[in-house]
């Protein structure tokens, strides 16, 4: 436990949790866990949700968000009660088992609370017998959760507190519909507590709906900028694109976003990136919706390495897990530079941020010099290895199955078809995305065709379907 404590319990100014409205029984669970001090995301959270508020939190992977929750909805609850009084959405079972195990650790403050976790991809017999013999805190993922609710086998009448945890990530997951169908049916009078690594119009959309005059509580992240490693290249004007597939191919990043300044620069470099065998697609204003979902949901799964757009086109843009942005235009505006290269390094990882310049762009790169008050570092195109002639290859590919949500295909559907009937493993399977009348899974490279095989011969939710991969 000692080597994962948060950096906050040498911190002279660290605040104990004894300064909270916290019962002596809980703060000693709290000293038996060797939590001393509160990390910065309780002590910015918990005043606000012991005193009952709805919050909207923000913070970094690993900064003790479950307690942040946990004590909250611990305090809520009466366990002399026995009815279902708590619950916490999350979107995969993996992630509630660790919820449920930390709700756990933290309930043993009081004698005999029952913390049952519900997701799918388990048998539901089970599980019915386990809520009728009764549960306090339910911890599941959205789509289970909202089969209990449809048999009625979960009666939600009890219920103070409700938790969305890693909200962000539910709705990539396509979980919009089910989490308002299990909004709906809770308790008007609750409490409501969001907890979202970023910030996208869909969770926005939910807090309007769900939430009462939620509080923000958004923790800054300090070492960002540390995190970027941000390098300079000088090249001729005619060496720029050919620079990008050197990077790309001396680097190795999994994920790359590369920002051009003009459209027709994006097209130019699409195509030298592909005489190299490289995997990139561009984002347009031409493309139509479908086209451009397919775009996105190929570059956030890993199964395209580079996504080559204008500032306009990545507008909005949420993308986790960039391992580099390319700048193969310098930007002559120093904030959009700041916004760019913002965009790598995102939680735990590293960041590269790459600028290509030529002779004519050196007073742009005065420019953002001056607003980041750091000297560019220089490196020389020639340092880069083009030995390797490995090729670059994202690590997924991307199976298209007809029938969406109009179908009422749920990702839990083709987990299950995938890993069930089909033989595959967990680990095999990627991010699976449901649109309104296509299903995107990422499976791993090596098992790709035979998965289109598989799934093509067996069913999902009963039902045949028609299955291409999107490389074919
Ligand atoms: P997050 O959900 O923000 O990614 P977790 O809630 O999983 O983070 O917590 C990360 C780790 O920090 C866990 O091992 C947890 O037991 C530990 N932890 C949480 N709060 C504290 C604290 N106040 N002091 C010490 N360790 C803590
Ligand atoms: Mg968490």
């Amino acid at each position: 436990m000692s080597e994962k404590t948060p950096a906050v319990v040498n911190n002279p100014a660290a605040r104990s949790f004894s300064e909270l409205p916290l019962s002596p029984a809980m703060l000693s669970i709290l000293q038996q866990l060797e939590y001393h001090n509160m990390t910065p995301i309780q002590a910015a959270s918990l005043p606000l949700t012991l005193a009952g508020k709805d919050i909207i939190a923000q913070a970094k992977t690993g900064s003790g968000k479950t307690a942040a929750f946990a004590l909250a909805l611990l305090t809520n609850l009466n366990p002399r009660r026995f009815a279902v009084q708590a619950m916490v959405l999350c979107p995969t079972r993996e992630l509630a088992d660790q919820v449920t195990q930390e709700v756990r650790r933290l309930a043993r403050f009081a004698d005999n609370i029952k913390v049952l976790s519900l997701c799918g991809g388990s048998t539901m017999r089970p599980q019915c017998e386990s809520l009728e013999h009764g549960a306090h805190i339910i911890v599941g993922t959205p789509g289970r959760i909202m089969d209990h609710l449809e048999r009625g086998s979960l009666n939600l009448e009890a219920l103070n507190t409700l938790v969305l945890d890693e909200a962000d990530r539910m709705l990539d997951m396509g979980f919009y519909d089910d989490i308002s169908f299990v909004l709906k049916h809770c308790p008007a009078q609750r409490q409501t507590l969001m907890f979202s690594a970023t910030y996208p119009e869909g969770i926005a959309g939910l807090a309007r709906k769900f939430m009462r005059d939620p509080q923000q509580v958004t923790l800054q992240e300090k070492h960002e900028a540390n995190k970027i490693r941000q390098r300079f290249y000088e090249v001729s004007e005619g060496e720029r694109l050919q620079t990008v597939a050197t990077l790309l191919k001396h680097f190795r990043p999994v994920s790359t976003l590369a920002f051009c300044n003009t459209k027709q620069q994006c097209r130019d470099l699409l195509d030298v990136l592909q005489s190299h065998g490289i995997k990139a697609l561009t984002l347009n204003g031409d493309l139509e919706q479908r086209e451009r979902d397919q775009v996105l949901i190929q570059f956030a799964n890993r199964s395209c390495s580079v996504l080559v757009a204008t500032d306009v086109a990545a507008r909005g843009l949420d993308i986790a897990q960039l391992e580099a942005v390319i700048n193969v235009d310098v930007t002559p505006d120093p904030e959009i530079h700041v916004h760019r290269i913002g965009r790598t390094g995102r939680a735990d990882e590293d960041g590269w941020a790459f600028s290509i310049c030529t002779p004519a762009d050196m007073y742009r790169v005065d420019c953002i010099a001056k607003m980041m008050g750091s000297e560019p570092e220089w490196h020389l195109v020639d340092e880069l290895k083009t030995t390797n002639d490995e090729r670059l290859v994202p690590p997924m590919v991307t199976l298209q199955i007809l029938g969406g949500r109009k179908e009422k295909i749920r990702p839990g559907d083709v987990l299950g078809a995938l890993t069930g009937e089909a033989g595959f493993t967990r680990e095999q399977v990627g991010k699976i995305t449901v649109t309104d009348m296509s299903t995107y899974v990422a499976v791993v490279r090596s098992i790709a065709r035979e998965a289109v095989k598989r799934l093509s011969a067996g069913k999902v939710k009963g039902k045949t379907v028609k299955v291409r991969s999107l490389e074919d």
